[in-house]
């Protein structure tokens, strides 16, 4: 088990609103209950905002953006700064409660931390530097002087989704306070007691009030339709499903809101008969193992050469058997359950529809009895073209294997996807590995590894996976806008 006390840690954790630097309760006194995905037992109760709250957070958010864009960078860095310390100094605390809402595994929780933590590092140290970003310069015509500069958009909503509680929102909050921007969040019903501990830890940094407001809300529509519409918000971002991100995409398209939205997934991996296999299994394994398979960049679908397919089958097997199943803070444990029975539902569907359409079952794939959304390891093979979970992102443990012959062949079947966020490909010739990475229609493609995530890289899809990038030198540039002024002398 973990070092900390669950249960001191579930008393203390805050459950109510936070808005404008106080915590208070939703104005209804409503709440809803939070669930530990494991053994199903309710953790807490947290506070269930009503669009008047939601409002009131974009209030605080209003009041504070002035101030903040005016504080200077280096105390925004150093606030910054401050809180990269503060996230890694509660890092046990924060990463109990995100394996207690979500599940995954403490290891992979405390891994969590620290990239979500890492954004604050990162994008304390671009807070000073881009405000030195402009232009200054005479027009082609020698009339007037062109100075441009860059400025915070402004109030910002950020939607977040429960597969990555910290993460997906310390990947926004930290560019948008960087930037000088005041923020509204509204992480997922399942997983909201992360950013509820994070925003204390936050304004125990010292962050001024209302710079950062979270509200937890089981009415998500309605508790986000009325800030869209409200004209003093300047940006929207979101991550989540592709689905919800074009409904807001159309509420954006209102107030003509700039708009990051990071979506789903349909990732390809790609392992060639000169691959290393073993380096393979170990990146297939990554892509798709890691948070349980619940991620938006796990390999959705694996492709490999016909020369390889029985010995990285096999190992692939093998490697996924070795997954110990059970409560994420047990020891020894290394695959935690699902979020829900929703989604555990889902990945039964898919499996059942590949199998009943000519796919293998090389192992797993039995829904095991008992408290806990838990879903065995599994690895088909020989999966049609037509299974559901070709079109669809599994977001489970399932290794869904096809094959191919040649690398035209494989690039048209990885591309064959409306969707465009990450991709992997496996082979020893490094022409081969970039005419093909090349080739490959996704934001992000790993080379001989299953990993891509990283604050310094810039993180995000095209096609219906998204628009905008996170993390990066480009991550801050989504809440900033340029202005031009024209200066006759
Ligand atoms: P989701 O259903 O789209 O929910 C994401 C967030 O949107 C949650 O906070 C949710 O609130 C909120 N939401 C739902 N319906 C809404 C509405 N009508 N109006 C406003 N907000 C609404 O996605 P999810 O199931 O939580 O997350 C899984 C998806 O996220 C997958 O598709 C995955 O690929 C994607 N994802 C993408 C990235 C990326 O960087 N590209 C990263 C992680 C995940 P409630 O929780 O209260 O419903």
């Amino acid at each position: 088990m973990a070092d900390i006390d669950r249960a001191r840690l579930l008393e203390s954790v805050p459950t109510e609103l936070f808005i404008g630097g106080k915590w208070a309760p939703a104005r209804s006194r409503a709440t809803f209950e939070v669930v530990d995905p494991a053994s199903e037992e309710i953790l807490v109760r947290v506070a269930d905002a009503s669009s008047e709250d939601g409002i009131a957070a974009l209030d605080a958010a209003v009041d504070a953006a002035a101030g903040w864009a005016a504080t200077p960078p280096w105390k925004r860095a150093d606030l910054l700064r401050a809180a990269y310390d503060a996230i890694l100094a509660r890092r046990e605390e924060i990463a109990t409660l995100i394996t207690l809402e979500m599940g995954k595994p403490l290891a992979e929780s405390r891994g969590e931390v620290d990239y979500g933590a890492t954004f604050f590092r990162w994008f304390s140290e671009s807070a000073s530097r881009m405000h030195l970003e402009g232009a200054y310069g005479t027009e082609p015509g020698g009339g007037y002087k062109i100075m441009t500069y860059k400025r915070p958009v402004g109030p910002t909503l950020l939607v977040t989704p429960w597969n990555f509680p910290l993460a997906m929102g310390t990947r926004k909050i930290g560019a948008a306070l960087a930037a000088g921007c005041t923020v509204v969040i509204k992480p997922a019903e399942q997983t909201p007691l992360t950013m509820l501990l994070f925003a204390e830890v936050m304004r125990e940094a010292g962050l001024p009030d209302g710079v950062l407001n979270v509200i937890t809300t089981s009415d998500a529509a309605g508790v986000v339709a009325p800030i869209m519409a409200d004209p003093r918000l300047r940006k929207i971002s979101f991550t989540g499903s592709t689905q919800v991100g074009k409904l807001l995409l159309g509420q954006a398209a209102e107030g003509v809101l700039r708009s990051s939205m990071e979506l789903g997934g349909n990732s390809p991996l790609l392992v060639f008969d000169d691959a290393d296999i073993d380096a393979a299994v170990d990146g297939a394994t990554m892509a798709k193992m890691r948070n349980g398979g619940e991620s938006c960049v796990a390999a959705n679908r694996i492709y490999v050469q016909s020369g390889v397919l029985e010995e990285f089958t096999r190992k692939l097997a093998e490697r996924l058997g070795s997954f110990r199943t059970g409560h994420g803070l047990e020891e020894g444990v290394t695959l935690g359950p699902l979020i829900d029975g929703e989604q555990r539902a889902k990945v039964v569907r898919l499996v059942d529809d590949a199998v009943d359409k000519g796919a293998t079952v090389v192992m797993g794939g039995e829904v095991p009895s008992g408290a806990g959304h838990f879903y065995p390891p599994t690895v088909l093979r020989d999966v049609p073209r037509d299974a559901a979970m070709h079109d669809e992102e599994i977001f489970g443990p399932v290794a869904a294997i096809y094959s191919f012959d040649t690398e035209r062949e494989a690039i048209e079947r990885a591309n064959d996807t409306p969707y465009g966020l990450a991709s992997y490909l496996f082979t020893r010739d490094l022409s081969r590995a970039v005419r093909v990475a090349e080739a490959l229609d996704t934001g992000m493609t790993g080379i001989n590894r299953g990993v891509v995530s990283n604050p310094a890289a810039p993180f995000g899809g095209i096609k219906e996976s998204g628009l905008g990038r996170e993390g990066s030198s480009e991550g801050i540039e989504e809440y900033l806008e340029t202005k031009y002024i024209g200066m006759q002398l």
